[in-house]
Order: C-alpha cells, then structure tokens, then sequence
C-alpha cells in the first residue's frame, strides 16, 4: 500500500479495516441465517471502531445495531447513527434518563434495573425494553417464572415489551446443551404469550449459534462472525473474511554476532550470526506478551512468517529475520490479519480471537479501506 500523505504523520503502526469485507460479511450471515441480523458493535465493534463500522452496517441495511454499555450507544447516537441501539449488558439504574435522551432501547436483566425503569415511567418519552431470561448461562437474565411476572410489570407501566432474549453458553461447544437453552427460550416465548405478550423481535443467536436458529427466532445478533472470524470448533458454514489486519513497518534490522541476548531478561540467544528486526509495535498494541508467543509466535512479511525473537515489550517487538534477506527497514510485518490468523495468535497468547480482537490498543490508528483506496483513518491522536 502506498501510504495517504496524512498517514506519513503517524505511527508506523495501523490496524487497516477492510469496509468491503465487513459488508460481504454482514451479507453472508444475513442470507445464511434468513433473518434481520442486529450487528454487535460493542466494545468500539471489536476493536474496529464503532462509528465507523456503525454506519457502514448501517449503510448496508443492518436494522438495528447492538452494544454492551449506555455508553457505546449515546456515542453511536452521537456519531449520527439513528437506528434502534440495543444496550446488552445492563445499565446503572441512574443511567435511565441517558437511555430516555437518547432513545436506546435496554435489555431488563435485573430486579434493580427493572425497578429503575418502572420507577422512571410518566416521563414524555415512550421507553422501550426487551427482557432477558437466563436459559443456562448463569449470569444476567431472569428465570422464566420472574421473567413473565418483569415483562407484565413492565407492560402494565406502559412500558413496551418489543423484545425478549437469551444468551447461549456453548453454541461453539456443545450441541445438545444449545438445544436445552433453546428449549428453554422456546417455553418463554410461549408462557409469555400465553400471558398476552407477544413481544415481536425474539432473539438468541450470537455468532456460534447461527448454527441454531429456530422457526421461532425473528432476529440474530452476531459479533465476531461480522468482523470475519468464525468461532471454533463448531463454526457456522458461512462464508467470512478477517476484516481488519494488524502491521507495522519494520523500524530497525541489525546484525548480531552468536550469543547475542535479546530482549528483557535475555531469554533469546543467537545461536548463529542473525539478523534482528525491531517493530514498532508491542503488548500495549495488542501483541500478546506470553512465552509461548516469544517462543513460538511469528509475524508475517511477504509470503512468510518470522518468528519472533525475545519477550514481546511494551512498545516493541523483535523478530528474527536471519532467514530472509528480503527483509529491511521499512518493511511490513503483519501481526494478523489472514495469515497468520486472529485464532494463531489467540492459539500463542492462551486465549480467544475475541479478546485479541478487543485488545488492539487505542493508540493504533485505524485505517479504513473500500474500494480499493483509503476512505477514512482514526487516531487517538491528531498530528
Ligand atoms: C457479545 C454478545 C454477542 C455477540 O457474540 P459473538 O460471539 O461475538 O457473536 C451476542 N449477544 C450478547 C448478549 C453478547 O454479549
């Protein structure tokens, strides 16, 4: 890529977001799963920027978008996103007159939330919800007597009821006890029907689960699967490519004798005359600092991978590139992206492909592709 003269200006470090990937993407869930698909764009959309990627979903006809927190919403609100914005994972019962302002629509999860909403009705504003009953993943969510006595509470507070929702424990793990929680959400539907309430958007699917959609469901929420990683091992048949891909431009090859150490405590040693290059881009960034990433992680340049030499820093990273003449100052070395993949890494830092997507540091200027050309870049800081 030639770089866009403002890019000169910044580090020599970027996460690149592929705008034309994420929509494919959001194209291959929606027609796989046969249902309006809410994108899940929480956590700053899995590190790839929420705004940005909130209005590209948006712009491909994403009905509704979902987060976690008040927060992320009122700065989608703000980013001029205007669809319904769905906030997962609760909020603090003094953030109801936020969720009123800026017309979001909260999950009710809890006695304490419900009470907050309940107390809050009369305003002018109609208020929104949908409820969640814990079907099996033992956190948020009523149990499905206390959901029926929430969701008539709610509606007898003029308070519409438009959603009910489950979360799935193991849709990436286990089949049959999917099924079980599905079985679950299946009763809840009915009681709550049989109760009047019929509320119109029935949700449960993450990305693992899109494997799992029912007859009864009228909408699914995946995350990871629009940002092009699929969940493992039982991972839908659906079509999707990393969206973003993490580089750095090599800022320093040197060559060093046998026996060099590199790095903090030392712990790689030259066995033969190397060659040593030195990335601008460390554990901050988002590159894992585990020993299994120093001793058998990689970065890629070119067509191949280079391992990487000595304990991941805060800032940098070293890599050994003996066997590569091709490589010099300035080179790109890709962290992940398609190869290596989110899972490789997840694989050497002991972890999932979410968390090293969410662990992208802030101080990684985001830059978005389409077409080919580079439409928009992001960074915490503005030279
Ligand atoms: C994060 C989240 C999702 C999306 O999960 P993925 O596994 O990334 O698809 C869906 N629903 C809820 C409640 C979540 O918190």
């Amino acid at each position: 890529m030639t770089p866009a003269p403002h890019l000169a200006l910044l580090r020599a470090a970027r996460a690149r977001i592929d705008l034309d990937r994420l929509a494919a993407n959001y194209e291959a869930i929606a027609s796989a799963a046969g249902l309006p698909v809410m994108p899940v764009v929480k956590s700053d959309a899995y590190g790839h920027g929420a705004a940005t990627v909130g209005r590209a979903l948006v712009a491909r006809g994403a009905p509704r978008l979902a987060v976690a927190y008040v927060e992320e919403a009122v700065g989608l609100r703000q980013s001029g996103i205007t669809v319904p914005i769905v906030v997962l994972a609760g909020f603090a019962p003094g953030q109801v007159t936020v969720l009123v302002q800026y017309d979001l629509t909260p999950v009710v999860s809890t006695p304490q939330t419900l009470a907050a909403l309940i107390a809050h009705r009369g305003g002018d504003k109609r208020l929104r919800a949908h409820v969640k009953v814990d079907t099996g993943m033992g956190r948020l969510g009523f149990t499905t007597d206390a959901l029926v006595e929430a969701a008539l509470r709610l509606r007898d507070s003029g308070i519409e009821v438009e959603g009910l929702m489950t979360h799935l424990a193991s849709a990436d793990e286990d089949a049959t006890v999917t099924a079980r929680q599905l079985d679950r959400f299946d009763d809840a539907i009915v009681r709550l029907a049989g109760r009047g309430l019929r509320p119109p958007l029935l949700h449960a699917c993450n990305s693992a689960g899109l494997a799992f959609v029912r007859k009864t469901h009228t909408l699914v929420r995946p995350g990871l699967l629009v940002y092009g990683v699929k969940p493992r091992p039982l991972s839908p048949e659906i079509d999707v490519k990393p969206v973003m891909q993490v580089s750095a431009d090599i800022s320093l090859v040197k060559d060093v004798p046998v026996g060099t150490r590199v790095s903090y405590g030392g712990r790689w040693v030259a066995k033969r005359p190397s060659r040593i290059a030195t990335l601008p881009i460390g554990y901050e960034d988002g590159v894992p600092r585990t020993d299994r990433m120093r001793d058998e992680g990689a970065f890629r340049v070119g067509s191949g991978r280079v391992p990487v030499a000595g304990t991941v820093c805060m800032d940098l990273t070293m890599v050994d590139v003996t066997d590569r003449p091709d490589v010099v100052d300035g080179s790109e070395a890709v962290l992940f992206g398609d190869d290596p993949h989110a899972w490789d890494l997840a694989a050497w830092a002991g972890t999932t492909s979410w968390e090293i997507l969410t662990s992208v540091g802030s101080r990684v200027p985001r830059v978005y592709a389409q077409g080919g050309r580079i439409v928009h870049v992001e960074s915490r800081y503005k030279p």
